[in-house]
């Protein structure tokens, strides 16, 4: 594994505590950083806390990112324990339900936008002060694919990572001489659990759209947001970076 040196930095990772966020946390950990794992999941906390203690200085929090009181109170807790907050990792997310756009529940559409959208919206508005404060920082936002080219039964997933990659866009034109740098990863399918929220047939759909003929895995996407996360990515800000197995998109 190369060597990304984060040493002394310190990170939150939303939906830390299981999946692409638990990945994100590890390699985190053994570039040298300090992570806040923030999830809404107490007991997956409590786990994730227990298994990657041993790699380094572990802090967890538990907080609904869909409440902008759950963030700021999720933010003061991160300074309490470090003194400071370099990297915001918005990786939480959920699939919500497969279904055709006109089938969709409204409720369920409201539910998908308030996790995959406002969460990491309330996280940029309590984090980002902090990091202006310091003059430093390293924003990763984790959209998807479908972002950018929408996929069919999943409108409301599509439309919320299509509104994170728009952030990022803005953001990062906002803070681009602040040495506050944002960016966003596109990933196709990484196996995780939250594949257990699809369908078969959603599943097969996209896997027959990656050239590579496989899904992701879970420490490819740590690896990228790593790099992301480090003082090595210093003239790109704003972008977009798919991690799609050679499923090509704008
Ligand atoms: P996962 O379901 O394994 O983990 C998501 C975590 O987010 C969970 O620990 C969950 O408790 C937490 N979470 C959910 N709602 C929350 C809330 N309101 N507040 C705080 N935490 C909350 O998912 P994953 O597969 O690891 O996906 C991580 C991110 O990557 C998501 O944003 C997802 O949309 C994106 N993504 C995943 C894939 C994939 O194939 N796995 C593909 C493209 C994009």
């Amino acid at each position: 594994m190369n060597q990304i040196d984060l040493k002394d930095r310190v990170a939150i990772v939303t939906g830390g505590a299981r999946g692409i966020g638990h990945a994100i946390a590890e390699r985190m950990l053994r570039s040298g950083a300090g992570v806040c794992l923030w999830d809404i999941d107490a007991a997956a906390l409590d786990a994730a806390k227990a298994e990657l203690s041993a790699l380094g200085k572990v802090h967890t929090a538990t907080v609904d990112l869909t409440s902008i009181s759950s963030v700021e109170s999720a933010a003061a807790s991160t300074i309490g324990a470090f003194g400071k907050i370099d990297i915001l990792v918005n990786n939480a997310g959920i699939a919500g339900t497969n279904a055709k756009t006109w089938e969709t529940d409204p409720a369920e559409w409201q539910r998908v936008m308030a996790i995959n959208l406002n969460g990491p919206f309330h996280c940029c508005h309590a984090v980002v002060p902090h990091m202006l404060k310091n003059g430093y920082g390293r924003i990763v936002n984790i959209a998807s694919i479908a972002g950018k080219e929408g996929n069919p039964n999943a409108a409301h997933y599509s439309a919320s990572k299509a509104g994170v990659v728009a952030l990022t866009k803005s953001l990062g034109k906002e803070l681009a001489t602040s040495n506050i740098i944002v960016n966003a990863v596109t990933p196709a399918v990484i196996e995780t659990d939250i594949l257990k929220q699809l369908t078969q047939q959603h599943i097969d759909y996209m896997l027959s759209k990656i050239p590579m003929n496989r899904f992701g895995k879970k420490e490819e996407a740590a690896a990228l947001v790593a790099w992301l996360s480090s003082e090595d990515c210093s003239f790109t800000t704003g972008a977009v970076f798919d991690l799609s197995g050679g499923r090509a998109t704008y």
